[in-house]
């Protein structure tokens, strides 16, 4: 059905039981976000955070993520999703989660998600002089010194990045982050789509072993003994086999964690290539080819 059929079909009166809302239950994907049912499925594949983020939260309460994730103008588009009211939940807040709102209404009363023009204006001139530094240094003989000013300043240009790939900078218009974003692909080879996909994830699911993509690197390295059985993993859809080699691997990986950080970029180039061939969701107007030139022309 489209929108609109369902914004007439359905009784936004019906009220949904936990238990239905199930994923063992029904093949919609279905939401709880403020006492509400939202049914998701059809939005999903055009989520601006991925659809993995929607997944992971099916049958469950979403408000504080939706709330996390989401500009106020967001709320009013979700309007056309819901599809009833659900029965109270009878499992209260955790302290954690209490504790969680009382945080953000705290971070946003100290007014700290209005974005600094004068910080970002002062990062870009910080940036274009340690590349001015980089090149005057390298011109003159001292490598070193203009190595590390040039490493400094991509590890500003990967902030400012981070800042565009969330729609942080210029909020009201997620082109000028787009382009940003895409400026910013083109230069580190980070590819934006495969970027957002990743990390909305992360960031819905931090620290989740099965979860979780950017802590998954079974089996070079292991962070929570989790690992040591065979695990799941939701994000790459596929078993992060603990067999003899992971063993192996992991039991040296106190001595190749560094060396391998010295190559893992070489990795996040190649997820970034995967993505868009792969055919995952693309979010940027560029589209998958505008996207995959972006990436090959760096
Ligand atoms: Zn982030």
């Amino acid at each position: 059905y489209n929108n609109c059929e369902a914004d007439l079909m359905i009784n936004k009166d019906k009220v949904w039981t936990w238990d239905e809302i199930q994923p063992d239950r029904t093949d919609r994907w279905i939401v709880a976000i403020d006492g509400k049912a939202y049914d998701v499925t059809d939005w999903a594949s055009t989520h601006p955070g991925g659809p993995l983020v929607l997944q992971h939260h099916r049958g469950r309460d979403a408000t504080d993520a939706v709330s996390a994730f989401h500009r106020p103008n967001a709320r009013k588009m979700m309007g056309k999703y819901c599809i009833g009211r659900m029965e109270p939940n009878p499992v209260p807040p955790s302290t954690a989660t209490l504790e969680y709102r009382k945080l953000a209404a705290a971070v946003e009363a100290a007014g700290l998600y209005k974005t600094s023009y004068a910080f970002y204006a002062g990062t870009l001139a910080w940036c274009a002089l340690l590349l001015g530094a980089a090149w005057w240094l390298a011109g003159a003989g001292y490598v070193i010194p203009g190595a590390l000013a040039v490493a400094l300043f991509w590890q500003q240009v990967a902030f400012v990045g981070h800042d565009a790939g969330h729609h942080a900078i210029a909020h009201a218009s997620r082109r000028v982050d787009e382009v940003l974003g895409l400026g910013v692909n083109a230069a580190v080879g980070i590819g934006l789509s495969w970027w957002n996909n990743t990390h909305n994830t992360h960031h819905c699911v931090v620290n989740s072993a099965d979860c979780d993509p950017d802590i998954q690197f079974m089996p070079l390295v292991a962070n929570s003994p989790l690992y040591f059985k065979s695990l799941f993993s939701k994000y790459h859809m596929d078993e992060m086999t603990f067999d003899a080699a992971a063993r192996r691997l992991i039991s040296i990986q106190h001595f190749t964690f560094l060396p391998l950080l010295c190559i893992a970029r070489y990795g996040l180039y190649l997820q970034a290539f995967l993505h868009l061939l792969h055919g995952k969701p693309v979010y940027t107007r560029a589209g998958r080819w505008g996207e995959l030139g972006v990436q090959l022309g760096f």
